[in-house]
């Protein structure tokens, strides 16, 4: 608990290159994440195998997107979060994207996982993006009830099934007839967002939409 805070206080630096930069993302590393930008607005309302209806991802997990992205979701570097959610909120696209969507909800993790690391990653920065745009966050309606097994090695076949009704719906009222922006940090085989996009199709959800930080 400790480690988390002093993870949120930590000063204001550049997430990629640690100088101290009250934006959290100095110019020089802006322009050399460039090379690893796909960010394409994919729509997927005729693809049978995603049951979403558009897609963005923002990066391709590879090089200093992905080393970030493991230090920030295994070491503790929680304060990476303001770092990710910069490189969204400056992306003119996606901001104006989001006027189309109601409210955002990140992808879940089970609770028993949450007091391990202390926070739910997605979470973190589904709350800075929704205090800074139209977006309202619904961090209460999709639930993580299994504490399933890690779906990285995994066959897709396998995180398909490893991932099966592992996530329910609360409070369903709040999501009833609305535009969704689901939140998550690395789209690999989609099993898991595909999984949260079963659950929430059942009720009366209006149109989903999946925004990832980086695609493997
Ligand atoms: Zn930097």
């Amino acid at each position: 608990m400790l480690n988390f805070i002093l993870n949120l206080i930590y000063p204001n630096v550049c997430g990629f290159c640690d100088t101290i930069n009250k934006n959290y993302l100095c110019k020089k590393c802006e322009l050399k994440l460039e090379k690893y930008r796909n960010t394409n607005i994919i729509d997927c309302s005729k693809m049978r195998d995603k049951k979403f209806d558009e897609q963005i991802n923002i990066f391709h997990y590879e090089g200093i997107v992905r080393e970030k992205l493991i230090q920030y979701k295994f070491n503790e570097r929680a304060y990476l979060y303001k770092t990710f959610s910069k490189i969204i909120l400056n992306d003119k696209k996606i901001c104006g994207f989001f006027e189309k969507y109601d409210i955002i909800i990140p992808v879940p993790i089970h609770k028993k996982r949450n007091l391990q690391r202390g926070y739910n990653q997605t979470e973190l920065i589904a709350r800075e993006i929704a205090k800074n745009t139209n977006l309202i966050l619904e961090n209460k309606v999709l639930i993580k009830q299994k504490n399933i097994k890690p779906q990285s090695g995994l066959t897709k076949f396998q995180r398909e099934n490893n991932i099966k009704n592992a996530f329910i719906v609360k409070n369903e009222d709040r999501i009833k007839n609305k535009n969704i922006i689901l939140l998550d940090d690395i789209y690999t085989t989609g099993s898991t967002v595909n999984e949260c996009c079963k659950v929430l199709k059942k009720l009366k959800v209006n149109k989903i939409a999946v925004l990832t930080i980086a695609k493997d």
